[in-house]
């Protein structure tokens, strides 16, 4: 391997330039050149390909997004787009190639992986959790802090009004953020695309919940069934018109900001084993942390849809919010 091409790709997360930096500094600290692509795998194939050096990520392991941009490209889904990548690749003389995104982007490069002879190593960046083969994903612990921040503030309005809020957290397919964030506010009940929400419960709970609580929490993750945040609140108003009750949808803030300590730590001790990983020969497997150790998982595997919640967490939410 002699040039590493780095491309960040799908949504971004916090703690993306923390594995840029990671990247570019191991393989230059290798000997190796490395070659920054923009907007994932659209600039693959436009060929907004660029050479990076230790300067070129001074000063960025404390900034949120990422600076090689990202997009989502349904041109690389086709034979051809994947073509005009490669050739791309070729002349610039790229020989590697270090992707850092999610499902999406794993599946993109296990594509083109067997289509073309370049050996691909991803890393698990975004908020969402939702990978097999690491017990994090970068982004994820500054999303959840976010959210609590955000949530611990609407939590003094509900306080002071005696209010019901439903408070719309990321999540389309997995509930993984409201879960942990769920516990972490205090909630009284988490709705997540897991599992079928069950409304009689979850009247139940509000009702017969202690009722000199001032105010109140559910957290739905956006994925939910039911319809989400407004839908949950509009049959709420309906079944108990004399609560106060709002709705709150937290949004894109979930995805920006500074990266916490534990995001760039993570960030940077994949990145530095992904280039390690592509000299001892892995291609196809995304680097990531299990139990505190550094773990490769080919993409196949990595991307497997049904990450398995821990009953656990739901019972301890019953349990603590009585
Ligand atoms: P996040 O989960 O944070 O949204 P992601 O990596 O899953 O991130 P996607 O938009 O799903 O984001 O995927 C990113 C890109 O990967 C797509 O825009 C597309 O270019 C590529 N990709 C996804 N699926 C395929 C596929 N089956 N074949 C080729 N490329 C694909």
């Amino acid at each position: 391997i002699k040039n590493v091409g780095v491309y960040t790709s799908g949504g971004d997360s916090p703690g993306m330039n923390a594995a840029i930096r990671a990247v570019v500094r191991t393989a230059l600290y290798h000997n190796l050149e490395v070659t920054g692509i923009r907007r994932g795998y659209e600039g693959m194939i436009t060929g907004d390909l660029f050479p990076m050096d230790r300067k070129s990520v001074a000063n960025i392991i404390q900034r949120g997004g990422t600076i090689l941009k990202t997009a989502r490209s349904e041109q690389f889904k086709t034979a051809e787009g994947r073509k005009m990548a490669y050739d791309n690749l070729k002349k610039h003389k790229i020989d590697a190639l270090v992707g850092i995104g999610g499902d999406g982007t794993f599946t993109g490069a296990k594509v083109f992986g067997k289509e073309y002879d370049i050996p691909v190593v991803g890393l698990p960046g975004t908020i969402d959790n939702d990978l097999i083969g690491t017990d994090f994903t970068i982004g994820y612990d500054t999303a959840i802090n976010t959210v609590i921040d955000a949530v611990d503030k609407i939590r003094d309005t509900a306080e002071s009004h005696d209010r019901l809020f439903i408070v719309e957290v990321m999540g389309r397919d997995s509930g993984l953020i409201a879960l942990r964030t769920g516990i972490a506010v205090g909630a009284e009940a988490i709705l997540i695309p897991e599992t079928k929400t069950d409304l009689n419960a979850l009247y139940h709970k509000l009702e017969q919940g202690r009722r000199d609580k001032s105010s109140k929490i559910v957290i739905v993750a956006e994925g939910e069934e039911a319809g989400g945040a407004f839908e949950i609140g509009r049959l709420i108003k309906d079944r108990f018109p004399n609560y106060d009750t709002r709705v709150s949808v937290l949004g894109h803030i979930q995805r920006g900001g500074r990266p916490s300590c534990q995001d760039r730590v993570l960030a940077s001790r994949v990145g530095v084993a992904a280039i390690e990983g592509l000299l001892e020969g892995h291609r196809n497997e995304m680097v990531g942390i299990i139990n505190g150790e550094v773990a490769f998982t080919p993409f196949e595997n990595a991307i497997k849809h049904f990450i398995e919640i821990n009953p656990n967490f739901l019972k301890i939410v019953d349990i603590l919010s009585l």
